[in-house]
């Protein structure tokens, strides 16, 4: 077995038991900080996302106000669908939030963006 850090590997002594993964506390502890800086870049760069996608809703907003459009004027702009901070249910459908903004996806494939 290797030492789990990611930079040192170092093969741990054969007689090492079944529980030890790091060759020391300094490799445990560093590798725990590796994985508090994945963990951080992650959500830095969904929250930046989620910025970019508001951007974009924003701007739509600001051209159409609130009546629908062709859905394929935002994706043509780089749209991400798959990331939103909740979901309203509303009556004619869910509501996506996205910060301050929210789209509904409406029959006949158009849009409507909400400011909230
Ligand atoms: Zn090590």
């Amino acid at each position: 077995m290797n030492c789990k850090y990611r930079y040192c590997g170092a093969g741990l002594p054969a007689d090492t038991n079944g529980n030890r993964h790091y060759c020391d506390d300094y490799c445990s502890y560093e590798e725990r900080l590796e994985r508090e800086k994945e963990r951080y870049n992650k959500k830095k760069s969904t929250l930046s996302e989620m910025t970019r996608i508001e951007g974009l809703l924003r701007a739509c907003h600001n051209q159409y106000g609130e009546s629908p459009f062709d859905v394929n004027i935002l994706r043509s702009l780089g749209m991400n669908w798959t990331l939103y901070s909740s979901i309203l249910h509303a009556e004619f459908g869910e509501i996506r939030i996205v910060g301050s903004l929210g789209y509904i996806v409406l029959e006949n494939f158009t849009i409507l963006i909400l400011k909230f």
